[in-house]
């Protein structure tokens, strides 16, 4: 079962601190969405209202067309994973995901093919008989998926549920989710501080930033073609570096960006007339950076830091002008701390952003 959900105009605010503003988001039946975003930006609270946990101020929650924000949480349809996962001690993994269904009267029968259904979905059906006790971190957390399973929400709310876990446990975990995902075709909404749970499990992301939506999009279009200078800076590891723009220069088709510390550069990037130079700055990822052999043409790096990661090297340093930028080298990089080196990079992988944070991007000619 999978319905569309529809949060229309939605504000939150306790007391004087309004958390969320004016929030609108469509999302289509069977869709994996992840809120994604710094602690404290309001992703718990908006999914929390979604499922009636937490009341709405003003706006309106649908799903599968039905206004829900004014339902109780048991009538809304939907079923909610936590970080915490509070099982029943004494009983068994069977009886913890069957809880909730003997509360609202499902007969036996029917509870008990939902919970074998379920536990066979998640590999667990040797583990029914168990008490949580004797259970990994990893099985409980199944156990509370399972439980969430049972009910047949037409949609699934995770809070960050992979927190708890360590670090090889949660990626196994995240693999399983997504997983699941294809078998149940759900519509399901993930909470997550985690780009790269992000990255890896969303149809599309919903960056929130500072009681508002940032941008909506599938994790490349995030990646590749960030909204604002917060997504850009927020998606990606390393962080994106910055540089100052200083001056602009309108020629023939281009645009000449005098950029601190890099000269002047040349782009084909669409700029608008009133561009806002106070605060502008280009966005250069690692990735889209090189060393190029000396003698060639190349930004001078004083490289202060060498983190080798296997596949690739990144190198930590500051321009002629004491600016930070980090660039990326072959795995079998040879540049040591301390070398000075020059580095070229690819034109169309810059980023550029206007003194409001809004970002332009190179653009395929039509
Ligand atoms: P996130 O899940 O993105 O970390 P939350 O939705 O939990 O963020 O919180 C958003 C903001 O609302 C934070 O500033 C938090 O302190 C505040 N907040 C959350 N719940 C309450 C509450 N019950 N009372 C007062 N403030 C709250
Ligand atoms: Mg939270």
């Amino acid at each position: 079962m999978s319905a569309t959900i529809d949060i229309n105009n939605v504000t939150k605010a306790y007391g004087s601190l309004t958390v969320l503003d004016e929030i609108s988001l469509g999302i289509e039946a069977g869709e994996f969405i992840v809120f994604l975003g710094p602690s404290g930006c309001g992703k718990s609270t908006l999914l929390r209202m979604i499922a009636g946990l937490e009341s709405v101020d003003k706006g309106t929650i649908s799903i599968g067309g039905d206004r829900i924000d004014t339902l109780p949480p048991g009538k809304r349809g939907v079923a909610m994973v936590f970080q915490t996962y509070a099982l029943y001690p004494h009983m068994t993994v069977a009886q913890n995901m069957a809880f909730g269904l003997e509360n609202i009267k499902i007969d036996k029968a029917e509870i008990r093919k939902r919970v074998e259904a379920a536990a066979e979905t998640l590999e667990m059906s040797h583990l029914l008989d168990r008490k949580p006790a004797k259970l990994s971190g990893g099985q409980r957390q199944r156990v509370a998926i399972g439980r969430a399973i049972v009910k047949e929400p037409k949609a699934f709310l995770f809070d960050e549920p992979l927190s708890n876990l360590d670090a090889a446990l949660r990626s196994r975990t995240r693999l399983e989710l997504a997983q699941l995902h294809q078998r149940l075709g759900s519509t399901m909404i993930f909470v997550t501080h985690d780009q790269v749970e992000a990255m890896t499990l969303a149809h599309r992301i919903v960056v929130m930033h500072d009681r508002k939506i940032e941008q909506i999009g599938t994790p490349m279009e995030i990646y590749q073609r960030p909204a604002t200078r917060f997504v850009a800076e927020f998606v990606g590891s390393p962080a994106m570096s910055m540089l100052p723009i200083k001056a602009l220069e309108a020629k023939a088709g281009k645009t000449g960006l005098d950029v601190a510390g890099a000269g002047m550069i040349e782009t084909t990037i669409k700029l608008p007339a009133d561009f806002k130079l106070d605060g502008a700055a280009i966005g250069l990822r690692s990735e889209d950076t090189f060393v190029v052999n000396p003698g060639e043409d190349g930004l001078g790096l004083t490289v202060s830091v060498v983190e080798r990661l296997g596949e690739r090297t990144l190198l930590y340093g500051k321009l002629d002008n004491g600016l930070d930028l980090i660039v990326e080298d072959s795995g079998r990089s040879t540049v040591r701390a301390g070398d000075r080196v020059l580095v070229g990079f690819d034109e169309k992988a810059l980023h550029v952003f206007d003194g409001n944070d809004k970002a332009y991007h190179w653009q395929e000619e039509a």
